[in-house]
């Protein structure tokens, strides 16, 4: 999947922290344990033990803050670089909630999204290029690390082509999504195992990430009137769920410490992962991607 060459991106859309975030000093609240962490793809156990998920709006950080890649203008520049690739997809994102959350009687506003490298502070505590991408409540702001990507690959056997990459950003803007519309802290009193609400709160993510994908191809870039992204193809749909696959909880417990165990799932299964993802993706209806609801998280549509 990549972007059409001439569509205009705002590099100011977010914020780079990378090369600042990680001296010593910088990092406001450096130590504290991660609270209200929605953690994006991966790690299991204790993530959900956020404190809040609110939606107040409070700045995080007296950082250095800087504008991404001044670069970052075109969709050419976005199918090159993947902190252009960051910036682009967040701002097709946003104009595609923006006009689907009015659909369904809610009103948008923008998530926040970070790019940082080694740690930096957030909303939820510090963060670091161990934590993953994650999205927080309490700032609504998204924080992605895009070197998480290679160690995506090599640590999980996930993809890190670029639908795969634009799969992780929507998931996580996913979240932002359900903060909006008061889901996501189902995830907060039910934290783990199969039916959990913290696996419905995820596959919920995956199914809205599949939702915008299966969109992204006729979103348009409401200054110029083209089309954000070029048709998907088969290849890089099997891409975005390759992705989805191999952060599943059975395919993570399994590879780490070679068995399953369901009660501690958070995120669900590589084949709900995936079923989830085509759901929004053949859909293309918001409405089919209540996991709350779903009998058999198997089987989306039961
Ligand atoms: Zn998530």
């Amino acid at each position: 999947m990549s972007f059409n060459d001439n569509v205009q991106i705002d590099s100011g859309r977010i914020e780079d922290r990378r090369g600042g975030g990680g001296r010593g000093g910088m990092v406001a609240g450096g130590g504290v344990s991660i609270l209200g962490l929605i953690l994006a793809l991966i790690f299991g156990p204790g993530v959900f033990d956020q404190g809040s998920g609110t939606s107040t709006q409070s700045s995080s950080s007296g950082q250095a803050q800087s504008t991404a890649n001044a670069s970052c203008t075109t969709g050419a520049a976005a199918n090159q670089d993947d902190v252009c690739r960051l910036t682009a997809t967040t701002q097709s994102l946003d104009a595609f909630w923006s006009q689907e959350l009015p659909a369904h009687n809610a009103k948008f506003r923008k998530p926040k999204m970070v790019t940082f490298s080694g740690a930096t502070s957030s909303g939820c505590g510090r963060a670091t290029a161990q934590t993953g991408p994650f999205y927080c409540p309490t700032d609504e702001t998204a924080y992605v690390d895009t070197a998480f990507y290679k160690q995506f690959t090599s640590q999980f056997g996930g993809s890190s082509g670029p639908l795969a990459q634009i799969y992780i950003v929507a998931h996580e803007y996913g979240h932002h999504v359900q903060n909006i519309l008061g889901d996501l802290e189902k995830s907060q009193n039910d934290r783990q195992g199969a039916t959990s609400g913290a696996v419905r709160t995820e596959l919920q993510a995956d199914c809205y990430a599949g939702l915008y994908i299966g969109h992204a191809a006729t979103t348009k870039d409401p200054k110029t009137g083209q089309t954000y992204l070029k048709p998907i193809t088969e290849a890089q749909v099997r891409d975005a769920l390759a992705a989805a696959a191999s952060v599943g909880d059975d395919h993570i417990q399994q590879t780490a410490q070679g068995q399953v165990n369901q009660d501690s799932w958070t995120h669900g299964s590589s084949a709900q992962r995936q079923a989830w993802f085509l759901q929004g993706y053949k859909s293309q209806d918001m409405t089919q991607c209540n996991t709350f609801n779903a009998r058999d998280l198997n089987n989306p549509g039961s």
